[in-house]
């Protein structure tokens, strides 16, 4: 019975993980989990699942489920604040940890479960983009497995099993291209929140369906496929493909280009992550190849997508820049969801920062919380200044 703690299981991802655990129960037992502000996501996943350890980060999330566990007599341990995403990741009984949070909150505790000789379940991409070289030294050193869960990587790692990473030639990274593929920057003008997060393949959280559609997504994909598989940004190729059922692909020496095909269902790189090495049983829509009859593939427009574009300028200067160009897109992202910004501006964001900053190296991981309280201020003074 593989012991799983999940950060951020009220979210898409975590909701998904916890679909794939109720499908082995004789397999998985969920021990421990993060919630932020979803306090019936919270009671639910308690009741069903009766964890041990729970970790709430939001405050007034706490106080209500604590009067909840006090009324019903809950013998459960329940955590407040950030410290304790990382106090229920480095359990002792804890086997693999589910990185389900949103943004680079998800860093610290996922280095310190690393350090704690947990396997990483990573869906939490903005961990990688940020602190990389951190979390692949650390994972080296001691000795535990990386699992992707994004699709994209999930479907490189089946792709690269039993292969020589020495033999591969490129990655080809797939992309449904977002709610906006063919259009122009004059069409996205007057995009709104609600437009910018209907996408047309996946059902996701808020902010990565944003970042779907500026392909800032795809661009920290890059960053975290160049991390996970030790690839030079040069070998690292997008490929938008609308009907989103080639995964990615890995092009050999050889010729060879291997692929991984499926209805787009998140449920299965989860899956694949939990069981590894080993398969799980079907749990998604069986694919009809006849049913989607045809694949078609095109080149992206970086000039109106110009965010997928700096993501490889970011991470090829590496240092601190990928964490400019992350925490300049999680602040905007914000921004424009509450109506403050306007689409384009988004990009535009990013773009500043990454041109206001100077690149250091990265020592250890207050250089990267450093450089992000330092976008966060330099972009607030900026809007106090425009404001003004
Ligand atoms: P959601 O927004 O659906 O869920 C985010 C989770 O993080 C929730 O549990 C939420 O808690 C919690 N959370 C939000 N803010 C904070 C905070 N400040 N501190 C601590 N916890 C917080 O996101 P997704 O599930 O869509 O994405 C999660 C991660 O997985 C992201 O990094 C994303 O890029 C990645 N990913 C997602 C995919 C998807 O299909 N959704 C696909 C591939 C990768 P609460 O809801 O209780 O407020
Ligand atoms: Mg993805």
């Amino acid at each position: 019975m593989k012991k799983i703690c999940i950060l951020g299981a009220t979210g898409s991802i975590g909701e998904q993980t916890l679909e794939v655990i109720r499908g082995q129960k004789d397999d998985f037992k969920l021990i421990s989990f993060s919630s932020h502000k979803n306090y019936e996501k919270t009671i639910r996943i308690i009741k069903e699942f009766n964890p041990k350890y729970v970790a709430i980060t939001d405050h007034d999330n706490f106080k209500k489920v604590i009067e909840y566990c006090k009324e019903n007599s809950l013998e459960i341990e329940l955590l407040e604040g950030v410290n304790g995403l990382t106090t229920i990741s480095t359990l002792d009984e804890i086997e693999i940890v589910v990185t389900a949070v949103v943004g680079m909150i998800g860093l610290v505790p996922t280095l310190e479960a690393i350090k704690a000789g947990k396997d990483i379940a990573l869906a939490n991409k903005e961990t990688l983009v940020t602190g990389g070289e951190l979390v692949i030294n650390a994972a080296e050193k001691y000795g535990i497995k990386i699992l992707p869960v994004d699709s994209e990587h999930g479907a490189i790692f089946q792709c690269i099993q039993g292969n020589e990473m020495s033999n591969i030639n490129k990655i080809l990274l797939t992309a449904s291209g977002g709610p906006f593929r063919g259009k122009n920057k004059s069409h996205l003008l007057q995009v709104t929140p609600k437009e910018a997060i209907s996408h047309p393949k996946w059902n996701m959280g808020k902010k990565i369906s944003v970042d779907s559609s500026t392909l800032v997504n795809k661009g920290l994909e890059v960053i975290e496929a160049h991390w996970l598989f030790n690839i030079e940004y040069k070998n690292i190729e997008v490929v938008i493909h609308p009907e989103s059922i080639i995964h990615s692909m890995v092009e050999y020496k050889d010729g060879s280009v291997l692929a991984q095909l499926s209805n787009p269902d998140m449920k299965l790189p989860i899956q694949y992550a939990l069981n590894y090495p080993k398969r799980g049983n079907l749990i998604i829509n069986q694919l009809d190849l006849f049913k989607v009859s045809k694949l078609t593939f095109e080149k992206p427009d970086l000039k109106t997508f110009e965010g997928l574009k700096l993501a490889y300028d970011a991470g090829i200067s590496g240092g601190i820049m990928p964490t400019v160009y992350n925490v300049a897109n999680e602040v905007s992202v914000n921004l424009f969801l509450n109506n403050k910004i306007k689409y384009l501006e988004i990009v535009d964001i990013i773009k500043d920062c990454l041109s206001a900053f100077k690149n250091e190296p990265i020592t250890s991981v207050e250089t990267i919380l450093e450089a992000e309280t330092n976008v966060k201020k330099y972009i607030e003074a900026k809007r106090n200044l425009r404001e003004v």
